[in-house]
């Protein structure tokens, strides 16, 4: 088969990875892909958020599967496109990929199937929305509906920070029309934690559980991310969750969309916050995360690509996922200043040495090549992933790996998974 997988990040890398795997992968094209999609794939020049450029590019290669990384082009429509030109493409409509591109969407939802999540209000009017804050409790979160790079979410601690965050996004329109309309909801407290689930329409496989680390700095200090490191499985999640989350969040929110007259074929990634009343969501996302996949897929034993197939074709109740019981922990590497400005073309050294660690997976980002150089290209550079038999073991290998690569300017948090790890009752005292 010849397959093309969509974005440029660390999530797509392991994507293509794994589907490189596969016997049935006869050529992977990335789009636009990086230097690590180069290694194993053909990276095309053709950016993302060219939909029509994509359209033609698989129609002209004959590609048999499309996979959507990011979830810019699947708000925007890519698989109703594709889908008009009768080329297969795993990921939600337009219509479907709303439980993520719309908050409001999501909300109002999750009120209709009684799913466990925060309080909340929306509005269209900053006036009202202002209103509001001056009787609320603090914190509260605000959220811009659309999509907004990650960033459309502010916990405000008081009401001056709730005054300005709304200013800013519905007044002074900071994410254009994505915070014209805002949700304010109460704050949870808690634990995160990130499902995957394939869904077929009707039924749904889910994947090993994960955790980010969303924050910049460590200690969850800092602004938000698009996600400073990730492991799996997660350490605050269990059988009895599982099945809470099956019950009262999975099954409703299919539920949901069907009576909706949606069919989400794709990956559904509910983000939940473990409280103590049990899993409430926080957000749904319609594709895989970034960095939880870098940290899943490489404890995927089973070939992705049929799951793939079967997810689209309605089968995936037929399908079932193997998993190495090892755990995965993974390491970004950023540029300094990262989410904010950062600069980029730095020289990267020490990639293979690193990479010929054992169960050592070097996952790229914004990386480039030149010259037969790898350069650094964005904010997030690297996702290194380690496997090992407990969560010390793979923490350690994998910060031995982060170790070996440099770059001026390089930073990562030192502490990812590191609230997972025991604490070591000293039985001698
Ligand atoms: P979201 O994009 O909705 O997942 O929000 C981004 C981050 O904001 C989440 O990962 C949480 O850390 C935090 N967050 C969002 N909603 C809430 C909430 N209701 N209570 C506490 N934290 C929240």
């Amino acid at each position: 088969m010849k397959i093309l997988v969509i974005g440029s990040g660390g999530r797509e890398h392991a994507l293509a990875w794994k589907l490189r795997q596969s016997p049935d992968a006869e050529r992977i094209f990335c789009a636009p892909g990086n230097a690590g999609t180069a290694e194993i794939a053909e990276n095309v020049g053709v950016l993302a958020s060219d939909l029509e450029a994509l359209v033609r590019f698989a129609k002209e290669n004959r590609v048999d599967l499309t996979v959507i990384g990011p979830d810019d082009p699947l708000a925007a429509g890519i698989v109703d496109l594709f889908a008009a030109e009768k080329l297969r493409a795993f990921g939600p409509t337009k219509s479907a990929a709303r439980v993520e591109s719309s908050k409001i969407f999501a909300k109002e939802l999750m009120r209709a199937q009684k799913i466990p999540t925060a309080q909340a209000r929306t509005f269209s009017d900053s006036g009202e929305a202002l209103r509001y804050c001056e009787r609320a409790k603090f914190p509260v979160v605000i959220k811009a509906d659309g999509l907004a790079l990650g960033k459309g979410v502010t916990i405000a601690a008081d009401a001056a920070t709730a005054q300005s965050t709304i200013d800013e996004m519905m007044n002074q329109r900071r994410f254009g029309d994505a915070g014209l309309r805002v949700v304010i909801e109460e704050f949870l407290r808690g634990t995160e934690c990130s499902l995957h689930a394939l869904v077929d329409g009707k039924n749904y496989r889910l994947l090993e559980s994960a955790r980010d680390h969303k924050r910049a700095l460590d200690g969850d200090q800092g602004p938000n991310t698009g996600g400073m490191g990730a492991f799996s499985p997660a350490n605050n999640w269990n059988s009895k969750l599982q099945s809470q989350f099956e019950k009262e969040i999975m099954q409703p929110v299919l539920r949901g969309l069907l009576q909706e007259g949606i069919k989400f074929h794709g990956l559904l990634y509910p983000g939940l916050i473990v409280t103590s009343q049990g899993p409430r969501v926080l957000e749904f996302n319609c594709r895989f995360g970034d960095p939880e996949t870098q940290a899943l897929l490489p404890r995927m034993k089973s070939d992705l690509l049929p799951l793939l197939e079967a997810t689209i074709d309605g089968k995936i109740d037929q399908c079932a996922i193997e998993w190495d019981t090892r755990v995965a922990v993974t390491v970004v590497l950023a540029s300094a200043g990262y989410p904010g400005k950062c600069e980029t073309g730095k020289l990267i050294s020490g990639l293979q040495g690193a990479a010929k660690l054992k169960d050592i997976q070097i996952f790229h980002a914004g990386t480039k090549r030149a010259n037969d150089e790898v350069k650094t290209s964005g904010g997030r550079v690297l996702a290194v992933t380690a496997l090992g038999s407990t969560i010390e073991d793979a923490r350690e290998h994998a910060y031995e790996a982060v170790s070996r690569i440099h770059f001026e300017n390089c930073y990562y948090r030192r502490d990812i998974a590191l609230s997972a790890v025991p604490v070591n009752i000293d039985k001698s005292s």
